[in-house]
C-alpha cells in the first residue's frame, strides 16, 4: 500500500525569537508531523503562498491538513476587527484557496481549532470573536497542561469519529473564539456541554473540523492518536 502524502498547511512568524536569530521563519508545530508520521502518512508542509498557488501544491498531496494559530480576520464572516486579535491576512488568503482547491480536486480536509473556524468561514459561517463572557466552561485551559483533556465532548453517532470517542468523552480547550453560525453544508457533530461547537464535518466532501487539539495530546491521549490515524489512512 503506498502512503498518504499529507500536506500541511504551514504558520509564520515574522521574529522567532533569539535562538533563531529573530529571523522570520516558516513552521508547523512538531505535533502534526510526529502524528501524521506515527499514522503512515508522509508529511508534506506547504508554507504560506499566493492563492495562486494552490492549484499546484494540492496536486501534491493526497489529504489536505489546516493547523491552528491566529484568528481569522472578521472581514471574512462579515465583522470589525476586534481590539486585542492578531491577524494574518495574507495565511487566511491563502489557506481559504487551499480549502476552494482541495474540493475542487476532491481531496479530504482535516482541520484543527483555527482551520475548524476557516472551514466554517469558507461555508458562510460566523464566529464568534470571543466566547470568554458566553460561557462559564474556560475553554482556555491554561495552566492545564496542552495533553491532559479538560471538558466535555458530547459527541452526535454520525460523526467520523464516534467510534473513536463514543457519546460522551473529554478533550483538551485552546480557543477564544468559537462557531457562532453554521456554515452551508456543514454538520455540527460535536458540541461541548455548554453549546460550543466542537466538531464539524461534511460527510460527501470528507471534511472533518475538530475545535480541539489531537495535535498537543496525541502523543500521551490514544484517542488523539487515533484522529490522525482515521485522517491518514480513513477520511
Ligand atoms: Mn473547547
Amino acid at each position: 500500500m503506498s502512503q498518504s502524502i499529507i500536506g500541511i498547511a504551514g504558520n509564520m512568524i515574522h521574529d522567532a525569537g533569539e535562538t533563531l536569530y529573530h529571523l522570520p521563519v516558516s513552521y508547523i508545530p512538531q505535533g502534526y508531523i510526529e502524528a501524521v508520521q506515527k499514522a503512515g502518512g508522509i508529511p508534506l508542509v506547504l508554507p504560506i503562498g499566493q492563492p495562486e498557488f494552490a492549484k499546484t501544491y494540492i496536486q501534491q498531496i493526497d489529504k489536505l491538513i489546516l493547523a491552528g494559530g491566529q484568528d481569522i480576520h472578521p472581514k471574512y464572516y462579515g465583522q470589525a476587527e476586534s481590539e486585542d486579535s492578531r491577524y494574518l491576512i495574507c495565511r487566511d488568503q491563502f489557506e481559504l484557496a487551499l480549502i476552494e482547491e482541495a474540493l475542487r480536486q476532491g481531496k479530504p480536509i482535516f482541520a484543527v481549532c483555527r482551520g475548524m473556524q476557516l472551514l466554517n468561514v469558507y461555508f458562510g459561517g460566523s464566529l464568534y470573536q470571543d466566547i470568554e463572557d458566553l460561557t462559564p466552561v474556560n475553554h482556555m485551559q491554561n495552566p492545564i497542561p496542552r495533553e491532559e483533556p479538560s471538558h466535555d465532548l458530547l459527541m452526535e453517532n454520525s460523526s467520523f469519529l464516534y467510534p473513536i470517542y463514543g457519546k460522551k468523552a473529554k478533550v483538551n480547550s485552546f480557543h477564544h473564539q468559537a462557531v457562532k453560525t453554521v456554515g452551508q453544508s456543514l454538520t455540527v457533530t460535536a458540541q461541548c456541554s455548554d453549546g460550543i461547537v466542537e466538531a464539524i464535518e461534511n460527510k460527501k466532501q470528507r471534511i472533518l473540523g475538530v475545535q480541539w487539539h489531537p495535535d498537543f495530546a496525541y502523543s500521551q491521549q490514544e484517542k488523539e492518536q487515533a484522529v490522525f490515524e482515521y485522517v491518514v489512512n480513513q477520511l
